[in-house]
């Protein structure tokens, strides 16, 4: 089966074809400034990539685009599209209604769009990327697989926040986690990799991003992530602050003359490595900064790092035990000294890493050395193939 694999954002989407029966990727690209001008890439598998300027008004004329490159005469990877079986559309939000991927119906719509307020910046632009496709490929069957719903499995123990009962059952206050699909598909990968049991195994994973969120995976369930109600809780990120003092929001408030959605602007978009550095919210940047001195540079990467050990000890406590411990995402794939510097405080743990294995960027790595207790590994992570995988079940 031919699985057309959807993530849409508010002014961007990125897509892969990918056929089921091999995994392979046929092609991707991405679709930017939509809404603004437009820029459109396009990459055939073992091809050359095509970038252009092209006016994407809406999400319609970007799905447009996509569908002309996939079936395109010279560059294209399919003659035509009843090729493509079915699409996979990645969803942020799926509140509690949602535990796994689902067959998208008029009623699945409507509940995705019940939780819009959960996800406004995200799940009405997964809405919109829906129906643009349901549009151009009417009957084509389509699924939502959910940031969310892995972590479904977490205990009413660690989802709940301390604040009154009736804000969880009135309005939905609680932990929900993200980057599930990322989650599942990585500690599915180590479990396979090491040869373990996966409804037995320990895991904990640290998707280490422009946003990053870590998960104790216990016997191939979420029952711990950093991440809350919504993304910006938990660690250091790109420009997100992560966990803070909530009272800390009313003082900078007073501080700097700003209503609450000023504050919230500044913790999602202005703060984390961004904020902390004065440099960037690239660890690429960072690490510049921090070679050429700059001791700002290097207090954001250490807090960075310090968050992650944090939180990385209370899962291995939460778990009552740990097998594996895995590092994947932009950061998580590519930078070595964020893996040593949050594994230099493992020790306790029985963990050491071979320095020379740890070197590798972007590839399935054990990192730790032969004898360590506790495994440690490098999984680029997949969420697209788990997509299309998820897809493929129930389209058929
Ligand atoms: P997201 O999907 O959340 O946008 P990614 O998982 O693609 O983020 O991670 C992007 C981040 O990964 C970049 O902002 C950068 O900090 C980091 N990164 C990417 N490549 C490297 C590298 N070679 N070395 C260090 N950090 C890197």
């Amino acid at each position: 089966m031919k699985i057309l694999v959807i993530n849409c954002g508010s002014s961007s989407l990125k897509y892969q074809l990918i056929d089921s029966a091999t995994e392979a990727v046929l092609a991707k690209g991405l679709c930017e400034r939509i809404g603004i001008d437009g820029k459109f890439t396009y990459q055939p598998a073992g091809g050359e990539k095509q970038v252009s300027d092209i006016d994407q008004p809406d999400h319609k004329k970007s799905v447009s685009l996509v569908l002309e490159a996939l079936t395109n005469k010279e560059t294209g990877v399919i003659a035509d599209l009843s090729e493509i079986s079915a699409v996979g559309h990645r969803v942020v939000h799926g509140g509690e209604k949602f535990a796994s991927s689902t067959l998208i119906t008029d009623d699945v719509m409507k509940a995705i769009e019940e939780c819009n307020d959960l996800a406004p910046l995200h799940n009405p632009a997964n809405i919109i990327g829906i129906n643009a496709c349901k549009e151009l490929m009417p009957g084509v069957p389509m699924v939502a697989v959910f940031d969310t719903a892995f972590h479904q499995t977490m205990p009413e123990e660690a989802f709940l926040y301390g604040i009154p009962y009736s804000y969880y059952t009135k309005y939905g206050v609680r932990k929900y986690g993200f980057h599930g699909t990322s989650h599942s598909y990585v500690s599915k990968r180590t479990a396979e990799i090491l040869g373990l049991d996966y409804n037995k195994a320990k895991i904990v994973v640290c998707h280490l991003g422009n946003g990053a969120s870590i998960c104790a995976v216990d016997g191939g369930k979420s029952v711990e992530t950093s991440m809350g109600l919504t993304p910006l809780m938990g660690l250091i990120m790109g420009t997100r602050s992560g966990e803070i003092d909530p009272g800390a929001m009313e003082f900078i408030a007073n501080k700097e003359n700003l209503d609450l959605k000023g504050v919230m602007a500044i913790l999602n978009k202005k703060s984390g490595v961004l904020g902390l550095s004065g440099v960037s919210s690239d660890f690429r940047d960072i690490d510049d900064a921090i070679k050429d001195g700059n001791a700002q540079a290097k207090a954001a990467k250490d807090a960075f790092i310090h968050r992650v050990i944090s939180y990385v000890g209370g899962y291995v406590a939460v778990m009552n035990g740990v097998d594996a411990i895995v590092f994947t995402a932009g950061i998580g794939e590519n930078d070595k000294s964020v893996r040593s510097g949050v594994c230099k405080n493992l020790g306790y743990l029985g963990i050491t890493i071979d320095e020379e294995k740890n070197s590798i960027r972007g590839e399935e790595t054990i990192i730790s050395t032969d004898d360590s207790k506790v495994k440690v590994l490098v999984v680029p992570t997949n969420e697209e193939l788990m997509i299309a995988r998820d897809t493929e079940a129930l389209a058929k």
